[in-house]
């Protein structure tokens, strides 16, 4: 059994905490994906700021959102990973910067999405100030804004109050969604092992959830495919592909729990 796998066994309350690297296998583009659709927008282009003000940068946005949807995506080996250490009792859940909803796909019950969901679209309000919605309640699953799109829509508008819809995502210069921050730090308190995958851990605040439990003295591994600035801190640092290491050490754990 691999050092990963050890200290797996030995953990009883896993807290995942995931970053755009764990969904690449699952062919979802990460920021420096080499032909991602990162190479072709500049997510800087698509500040809330400049959501709110322009009806041209929310038809671009989502013309880049129908380009990232175009292929629907499935969980890949390293999702299912994690959500079947949840279904054996050893992982309390799984805090993630990822917007696509691959862990609940996985089958992930408890998750945590700091950046919210592309899954869904709401309404962010006729004019939004200081990076914060301030909609209607209107939400509905994105395929919604897609059917308004394809039938000539570029911006489709909120059906209740002619607000502005967006995707239920953080944008760059949007705050966090209320209460979500909160619940993601007490999912870290309840951790004896702080496991992330696959993010640079360079965006914060989320980053500073791993950063603050290996403060704390709480093991952290890091299984990513290039060093992070928090490798320095980890217990562990496991360099390869998360589709790879993930299943070969639950495989480990799972298969030497009598149990689990
Ligand atoms: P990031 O792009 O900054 O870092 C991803 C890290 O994962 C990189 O260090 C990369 O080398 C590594 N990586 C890529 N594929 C891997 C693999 N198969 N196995 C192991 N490591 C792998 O991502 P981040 O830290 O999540 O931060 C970027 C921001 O972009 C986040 O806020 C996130 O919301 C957003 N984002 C989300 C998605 C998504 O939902 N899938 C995709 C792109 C960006």
């Amino acid at each position: 059994m691999g050092r990963l796998s050890e200290l797996l066994s030995g953990a009883r309350a896993v807290v995942a905490f995931t970053g755009a690297g764990v969904s690449t296998e699952s062919g979802v583009p990460d920021f420096r994906s080499p032909g991602g659709v990162w190479t072709r927008y500049d997510p800087r282009d698509f500040t809330f700021s400049k959501y709110v003000a322009s009806p041209q940068v929310r038809a671009r946005a989502w013309r880049m959102r129908r380009e990232f949807w175009n292929v629907i995506p499935g969980p890949n080996p390293a999702h299912i990973a994690l959500a079947r250490l949840e279904a054996a009792g050893r992982c309390r859940g799984v805090v993630t910067q990822n917007i696509d909803g691959l862990h609940q796909a996985a089958g992930s019950v408890t998750v945590v999405e700091v950046h919210g969901t592309s899954r869904e679209v709401m309404c962010i309000g006729t004019a939004p100030r200081a990076g914060t919605p301030a909609g209607c309640g209107f939400r509905a699953p994105y395929r919604w804004a897609f059917e308004r799109i394809d039938a000539g829509e570029a911006d489709p508008g909120c059906p209740s109050c002619r607000g502005i819809i967006k995707s239920a995502t953080v944008s760059f210069g949007q705050n966090l969604f209320p209460g979500v921050i909160e619940r993601a730090v007490a999912l870290v308190a309840e951790a004896d092992l702080v496991l992330a995958v696959g993010s640079s851990l360079q965006v914060y605040p989320a980053a500073g959830l791993p950063a603050s439990a290996a403060r704390r003295g709480v093991p952290l591994v890091i299984v990513n495919d290039e060093p992070t600035p928090l490798d320095p801190l980890a217990t562990l640092v496991v360099r390869g592909r998360a589709g790879r290491v993930l299943p070969h050490a639950v495989d480990a754990v799972l298969g030497a729990d009598i149990s689990g």
